[in-house]
C-alpha cells in the first residue's frame, strides 16, 4: 500500500460579500453601532470601483449593499448599477430601512432595477412602519424577495403581530432577532471554541476598506485585514484563530469546539493499488 496523496484544497465560496457604502443614516437607532447619522462618511465612487475589482478575486454568491443607510449615499443609483453590471451572476441584496425607498421615486426605481432581495429592519427604533407598509406590496409585485427583520428588544407584541400579518398577506418573510452585538445585560458566552457561524459565510467591507469576516464584528481591533492587501483573496479564506470583541456577548455565538476555524480544507485520497 502506498501513502496517501493530497488533493488540491476544495474550492471555497463565500456566501456573502457586504459593502458598507456609507456610515450616514436618516435614523438614530439606539442599538446601532454601524452608523453616525448625518455626520457619517460616504464611500467615494472610485473607491467603490476598486472594491469591486478586489471582489473579482474571490468566489461569492451574494453581494450586499449596506450602510449606514445605503440609499442616502448621493451616488446610490450609480453604485448599484455598477455592482449589478459587474456581478450579473450574484444575487444582489439591499439592506435598508426603506424610508428613502418609499419616499423617493428615483431610489425606488434603482432598487427595482438592480436588486433581487431587499432586507428591511423594521421596529419602533427604526420608526419606519408606514414606509415599510408602502414598499412591501410594490417590491413583492416586482418579484423581489423581501425580508423584514425586527429586533425583539425594540418592538411591541402588537406591532410584531401586525408586521407578521402584513408579510403573510404579501408573501414577504418576517424574521426577528436580538440585538446580537451589544451587551444588553445578557450573561457572557463561555467561549470554549471559536464561533463557526461565519465559516465561509460573510465578509463585510467598511467604507475605508477594513474587512471583518462576521457581520456582527465591527470594532476596529476586529479587522484582520483590508481589501487593499495584496493577499486579500487568501486572507478571506484563511483559518481564524481569535475571537472577535463582540463574541463574548453575541447572541449568535455558536461554539465550534475548535480553537481554529475554518478547519484547513485538505482532502486525502488513497491512490495506489494494493
Ligand atoms: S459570536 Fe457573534 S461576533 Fe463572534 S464570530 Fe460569532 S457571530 Fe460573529
Amino acid at each position: 500500500m502506498t501513502p496517501s496523496s493530497v488533493l488540491p484544497t476544495a474550492q471555497r465560496t463565500l456566501k456573502t460579500a457586504k459593502i458598507k457604502i456609507t456610515t450616514k443614516c436618516n435614523r438614530h437607532c439606539d442599538f446601532c453601532i454601524f452608523a453616525e447619522g448625518g455626520q457619517g462618511e460616504n464611500m467615494p465612487l472610485d473607491t467603490f470601483t476598486q472594491v469591486l475589482d478586489r471582489l473579482e478575486q474571490i468566489p461569492f454568491r451574494q453581494l450586499h449593499i449596506n450602510g449606514g443607510e445605503p440609499t442616502v449615499h448621493r451616488d446610490f443609483s450609480e453604485l448599484s448599477a455598477m455592482a449589478n453590471d459587474r456581478f450579473p451572476n450574484q444575487t444582489m441584496v439591499l439592506g435598508t430601512n426603506a424610508i428613502t425607498v418609499a419616499r423617493n421615486q428615483r431610489i425606488l426605481e434603482a432598487t427595482l432595477a438592480h436588486y433581487d432581495q431587499v432586507l428591511i429592519g423594521c421596529d419602533e427604533e427604526h420608526d419606519n412602519y408606514d414606509e415599510v407598509c408602502d414598499v412591501i406590496p410594490v417590491l413583492r409585485e416586482a418579484g423581489k424577495t423581501v425580508v423584514i427583520n425586527s429586533v425583539l428588544e425594540a418592538i411591541s407584541q402588537d406591532r410584531l403581530s401586525e408586521l407578521a400579518a402584513l408579510c403573510d398577506e404579501h408573501g414577504a418573510i418576517h424574521v426577528t432577532n436580538h440585538v446580537h452585538h451589544i451587551d444588553v445585560g445578557q450573561p457572557a458566552n463561555e467561549l470554549g471554541g471559536l464561533c463557526d457561524r461565519n465559516v465561509d459565510q460573510h465578509l463585510m467591507i467598511e467604507v475605508d476598506g477594513d474587512c471583518y469576516r462576521c457581520f456582527n464584528a465591527m470594532a476596529k481591533i476586529d479587522s484582520e485585514f483590508t481589501v487593499w492587501d495584496d493577499d486579500f483573496a487568501t486572507k478571506v479564506f484563511a483559518p481564524r484563530g481569535k475571537h472577535y470583541a463582540f463574541c463574548l456577548k453575541c447572541h449568535e455565538y455558536k461554539d465550534s469546539g475548535l480553537q481554529i476555524v475554518p478547519a484547513p480544507a485538505v482532502l486525502t485520497q488513497r491512490t495506489a493499488a494494493i
